[in-house]
């Protein structure tokens, strides 16, 4: 069974659980959580503007599913170790723009 790296953006917290169908709900808030991918790093609990980092992906629906996509989301999308969620949606967009076109 492959597992898979589970967060609650509202507790900021991830938990390491097999891979579901259904959205896994976070143990101590109740809410749904989000599957981020097996490489996921989570970043610090009080690192708030590493985990709005990590939501705008999540919604773009970046996920760490393998290394390479790993690699992709830190090089391209990221860039730095602490970005700017701004800078984030931006270079997002541009991504985008750039599989449109090719
Ligand atoms: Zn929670």
């Amino acid at each position: 069974m492959s597992y898979t790296h589970w967060a609650c953006f509202d507790c900021r917290k991830s938990f390491a659980k097999d891979e579901s169908e259904a959205a896994r709900k976070c143990p101590e808030c109740a809410e749904k959580m989000i599957d981020m991918g097996a490489y996921f790093e989570p970043p610090r609990r009080l690192s708030k503007k590493r985990w709005d980092v990590m939501k705008v992906l999540a919604d773009y629906g970046y996920k760490f599913n393998t290394k390479d996509s790993k690699v992709y989301i830190q090089n391209r999308i990221l860039q730095t170790k602490n970005p700017r969620v701004a800078d984030v949606v931006e270079r997002i967009e541009l991504e985008k723009q750039k599989q449109r076109t090719e």
